[in-house]
């Protein structure tokens, strides 16, 4: 695939290859980073020009780059996975790419055209390739945008600077699946009707960065937030959103608005709904939450995104009390057969009647 833009290639000098088989032995999660990185500059008036494959090296910045005052900064979260046979896939990237012109387009940032997105994401797989782990880690994407432009005045920047950086990982959560404990914020919201909740933006999680520290201080994994407006309707987590499933087999989540259209949600949702399960998207409050999971109604709740895919949530603590749902301990079947499926599709090994398998050449 091409995007017309011609991308200049300056190979990096890799790290030794056993030294790097020795680092993604245990990669963590987003600390180790690849030999490459991929830049792209857009200016007003111009577009985007200088496409590069370059060594992985820091950005000179001027102090007075927009970005370090006004945040105008999108990401997106996408992993590469070897295979078995060895190929390397990714999954629904397009997804990803679509929904960075949607978070752009919010920000007030340039769009991006989806091929040339792609073909950046393509290219940073496809050079550091030997970095992707074997068994399940993977290679997780980070494109980004940011606004470089030197000035201190409030508008729209002129210059941006598109990225993609690919650091090897392991499971996001330690524990081998065990459910995780969430925090349920009374203090601090994450997003408004009208504001950046639907963006994948930066600036979202440094708001939500003092409720995940909160959370942590609870002993709690996560936070999870409820609604501006009334502090009554569970939006998500931190960076995943909700999913709750009841006595009768159907499947709760909120619905979309001021929360991030997860692209790991929207596939559950389409895979629970083959399977014949009803999946409702629609308020769901905390009164009802406790008292579902009092009554017994409630039977699992998981979170999901593409760093944790699935993770199953046995407590939940807030101001004045906690519950468990289910036994707390280990994942639900409905959790569980959710995350199987996802999972056997992503890593190529049950069959994709989707086409959400991209394979890079
Ligand atoms: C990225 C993100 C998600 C999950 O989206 P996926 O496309 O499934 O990875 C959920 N919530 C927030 C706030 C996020 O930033």
């Amino acid at each position: 695939m091409t995007s017309g833009l011609e991308f200049r290639v300056t190979p990096a000098t890799p790290v030794p290859a056993a030294e790097r088989a020795k680092l993604i032995e245990d990669p963590g999660f987003g600390k180790l980073f690849t030999d490459h990185m991929v830049t792209i500059e857009w200016t007003e008036g111009k577009g985007w020009h200088d496409a590069e494959l370059r060594p992985r090296a820091p950005f000179s910045l001027d102090p007075a780059s927009a970005v370090l005052h006004y945040a105008q900064e999108i990401f997106e979260g996408m992993k590469a996975y070897r295979g078995r046979g060895g190929e390397i896939t990714m999954f629904r990237p397009e997804q990803n790419a679509r929904r960075f012109n949607e978070s752009a387009a919010r920000m007030a940032m340039p769009q991006i055209p989806e091929d040339l997105f792609l073909e950046a994401v393509e290219k940073i797989v496809a050079a550091d390739r030997d970095w992707i782990p074997d068994g399940d880690g993977s290679l997780y994407l980070r494109p980004f945008m940011f606004s470089d432009e030197v000035f201190l005045g409030v508008r729209p920047a002129a210059h941006y600077i598109f990225c993609v950086i690919a650091s090897p990982v392991g499971p996001y959560f330690k524990g081998g699946g065990k459910p995780v404990t969430i925090w349920v914020s009374d203090t601090y919201t994450r997003a408004a009707t009208g504001g950046t909740g639907a963006a994948k933006c930066g600036g979202n999680y440094a708001g939500s960065l003092i409720a995940q520290a909160e959370a942590i201080r609870q002993g709690c994994d996560q936070v999870v937030f409820l609604d501006a407006a009334e502090r009554r309707w569970v939006e998500e987590l931190g960076g995943m959103n909700v999913f709750f499933v009841m006595d009768d087999g159907s499947i709760v989540t909120p619905p979309l608005g001021t929360i991030l259209p997860g692209i790991t949600r929207a596939s559950l949702i389409e895979l629970a709904r083959a399977d014949g399960v009803k999946v409702e998207e629609k308020p769901y409050s905390f009164d009802e939450w406790k008292a579902d999971a009092e009554s017994g109604r409630l039977r699992e709740v998981f979170a999901c995104g593409t760093a944790a895919v699935v993770a199953a949530i046995g407590k939940v603590r807030f101001v004045g009390g906690e519950f468990s749902i289910g036994d707390a301990s280990t994942a639900g079947p409905v959790t569980q057969k959710l995350r199987e499926a996802l999972v056997g599709i992503q890593r190529g090994e049950s069959n994709d009647e989707r086409g959400w398998i991209r394979k890079i050449a």
